[in-house]
């Protein structure tokens, strides 16, 4: 696999980053992961406009420009033949070899930008009906941005794992916020119900995608807070990430969701994401 390290394209066993680099050692960093299908880039405006937000709130410097950076992607994705996969994208504060909390001085030190691309032949087929368990979101309170400390979201998927689920569903204040790589939703009565943004949730480009479909295609939405007590009630429910696209959830903590099949309106969703997106894709 080739991949992409500040500015040269490599074999990914020659590509390399500092030990000192402040991704490494403060998760001083952000991400983006971009779909492909047909060999080509899902909604890459959306996740260029959220790098150039993350970015700004850290106060890193944006060191490419979005042309340079759609250019990377599709390079990427010919050179290694991606038909279905995603395109990860990283960037962190750089290296700074006195490790200071301090952050550097932008002059001396510049970002670190690297990309790899997973190839994932079956992405867009591949509907699995999602068994999740709800655990408590002990985050930090900024993730409305992309950053690449994502180790509490981990522990969420192996506890989800240990527990015969899928996935896990954050609860703060006795609300869900999100999954723990994900937007959620449940649909009562044909309504699509899903937190608003703030501070509090990662602001989806899928999930900007798929309530816009929603609205064209006169659904009901409701952005508002749900309990886990509310969501088992749900008719059904389903999440959204720009690599599971819209994915039906039938069980959480062990409760079957309506007659357990995926639901309709999450298929529907997908279907029209799927569709709409790949008119749009370059
Ligand atoms: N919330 C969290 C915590 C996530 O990690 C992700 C995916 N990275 C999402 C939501 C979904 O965002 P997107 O649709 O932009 O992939």
């Amino acid at each position: 696999r080739t991949v992409y390290v500040n500015g040269e394209y490599l074999p990914e066993t020659e590509a390399s980053v500092s030990i000192f680099d402040r991704g490494f050692l403060f998760a001083d960093a952000v991400y983006e992961v971009t779909s492909v299908l047909n060999g080509k880039l899902i909604d890459f405006e959306g996740h260029a406009v959220r790098l150039a937000r993350s970015l700004n709130e850290l106060g890193i410097e944006n060191p490419i420009s979005k042309e340079d950076l759609l250019e990377v992607h599709r390079e990427l994705v010919r050179v290694n033949e991606i038909d279905e996969g995603l395109v990860y994208l990283q960037i962190s504060r750089g290296a700074d070899s006195d490790r200071d909390f301090v952050f550097p001085d932008p002059e001396k030190v510049k970002p670190t930008v690297v990309l790899f691309t997973q190839n994932k032949p079956g992405l867009a087929e591949t509907v699995k009906p999602m068994k999740v368990i709800s655990i408590e979101d002990i985050r930090w309170g900024r993730r409305d941005i992309k950053t690449v400390q994502l180790l509490y979201p981990s522990m969420g998927k192996m506890m989800a794992k240990a527990a015969g689920a899928d996935d896990a569903w954050l609860i703060e204040d006795g609300f869900v916020t999100e999954g723990t790589s994900n937007n959620v939703y449940i649909v009562k009565d044909g309504k699509i119900i899903t937190r608003g943004l703030s501070n509090d949730i990662l602001h989806g480009i899928t999930r900007a995608a798929v309530l816009r479909f929603a609205e064209e295609a006169q659904m009901e939405i409701e952005e508002r807070n749900f309990t886990i007590e509310e969501a088992q009630n749900a008719d059904e429910a389903f999440f959204t990430s720009a690599s599971a696209f819209v994915m039906p959830v039938v069980e959480i903590d062990g409760k079957a969701l309506g007659d357990g099949a995926p639901g309709k309106v999450a298929l529907r969703l997908r279907e029209i994401y799927l569709d709409e997106s790949l008119k749009k894709a370059v």
